[in-house]
């Protein structure tokens, strides 16, 4: 499919969603388009008009999804043609330039809407790059992305990812796809504030690494030294080899996948050149976290810190009290577990729950534990994961000092 080669698709909107358009949210979603000029395809270009018949802005079409175009641009008309998005995707990089030292070679280049290409994701391990898309519209115009991207980006290896709702409408494209570069026949090993991580960006979750957590990690590090520490909901040992070479003494991993403890133990091997980590007991447990921290059990086990980073608890709209509940309780429970003098590293990565609910349900979990307590922190999104739009925000974290 040619986008261009037919006349512009062009879709009027309810008046209530133009300030909203106009202000940056980049999604325009079906019961908002009054009308339409044609029936449009995936991925083509739609010009979004005010109800004066005014230019609003323009995005990529989705006939078959609630959010119907995914905006790329308001105010003036532009022409969206190769040179914009070079255009785009330097604008992106340039945003990376100077984050990152040589001691860390795995970050986002591109985090979808947020730098300006909705649902498309691209991260860079060492000189693999993994670009994720997590929508069709970009189907249609994904050899010329990748054409942008291998200018721009130096690289040896490009991987595709396509989300679930993606994967069987993508064909001649397919998940875990080498694009560009040798197959993957050694673990794909990168650099995180100078520790060494193995990531299976083919089959791993995301892009095969939690990159968004990076600097609750760091500060996890400056919180270890001397300390027992459990990291439930470890997936490949993240915040624990950070821990190890902050001077903990031991740490506990806790996963209920055995790929991803068997990743963690594996890069604590990477790095036993580094006498902290080298030193740390480590020790991993295949578990339902949210039982073992319920277990009686496990209950005479104490801990001097404990981060607790489980998967989304709310994946749609419906879920979200219930979840709002569940963090709380695992709180609750981990509190149990707490050494005096401990500290309590609570996340969140559910959009669909907000910051004030979250950090509101550990809170009020700290305070039925009955032991006093300080706020230490809370923190948000990375520099490297910027998020612009609400639904985009979804880390957050709080540190209970007790
Ligand atoms: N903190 C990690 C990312 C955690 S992702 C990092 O920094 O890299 C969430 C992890 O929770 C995944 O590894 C998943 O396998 C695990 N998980 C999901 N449900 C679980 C459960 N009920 N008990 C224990 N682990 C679980």
């Amino acid at each position: 499919m040619n986008p261009e080669a037919t006349p512009n698709l062009k879709l009027r909107v309810a008046q209530k969603v133009e300030p909203i358009l106009r202000a940056g949210h980049p999604w325009l979603f079906s019961d908002s388009i009054r009308d339409q000029s044609r029936p449009g395809q995936v991925g083509e270009l739609a010009i979004i008009y005010d109800r004066k018949d005014r230019f609003l802005g323009m995005g990529l079409f989705d006939p078959d999804g609630p959010i119907r175009v995914r905006m790329l641009h308001t105010g003036k008309p532009q022409k969206v043609d190769r040179a914009w998005w070079q255009q785009h995707l330097t604008t992106a990089l340039d945003r990376r330039r100077n984050l990152f030292d040589a001691q860390t070679t795995g970050y986002r280049l591109c985090n979808g809407e947020s730098d300006g290409w909705p649902g498309l994701v691209l991260d860079r391990y060492d000189t693999t790059l993994v670009l994720k898309i997590y929508t069709t519209v970009w189907l249609p115009r994904l050899t010329e992305v990748v054409a942008i991207i291998a200018e721009q980006v130096p690289h040896e290896r490009l991987i595709l990812r396509l989300s679930r709702n993606v994967q069987d409408k993508a064909l001649p494209f397919t998940e875990g796809q080498i694009l560009r570069g040798a197959p993957v026949l050694a673990p794909v090993v990168f650099l995180e504030s100078g520790i060494r991580f193995e990531v299976d960006a083919v089959l791993g979750q995301k892009t095969g690494f939690y990159l968004d957590q990076r600097e609750n990690r760091r500060r996890v590090e400056s919180l270890a030294s001397g300390r027992r520490v459990l990291n439930a909901f470890s997936f490949s040992g993240g915040f624990s080899l950070y821990a190890a070479r902050g001077g903990a003494v031991s740490v506990t991993d806790l996963d209920i996948s055995p790929h991803a403890l068997a990743a963690a133990n594996r890069n604590f091997a990477w790095n036993l050149h580094q006498p902290a980590i080298a030193r740390c007991r480590h020790e991993c447990v295949k578990t339902d976290a949210f039982d073992w921290l319920n277990s009686t059990a496990t209950a005479p086990r104490s801990f001097d810190l404990i981060i607790l980073d489980p998967p989304s608890l709310a994946r749609r709209e419906s879920e979200r009290a219930q979840a709002i509940r569940a963090y709380g309780r695992l709180a609750r429970s981990a509190i149990e577990f707490l050494a005096p003098q401990g500290v309590l590293v609570a996340c969140s990565c559910s959009a669909h729950v907000s910051a004030e609910e979250f950090l509101g349900a550990v809170r009020t979990a700290a305070t039925q534990a009955g032991r006093p307590f300080t706020e230490l922190q809370t923190t948000g999104h990375a520099a490297d994961h910027p998020a612009t739009f609400p639904e985009a925000n979804y880390l957050k974290a709080i540190y209970l000092g007790f």
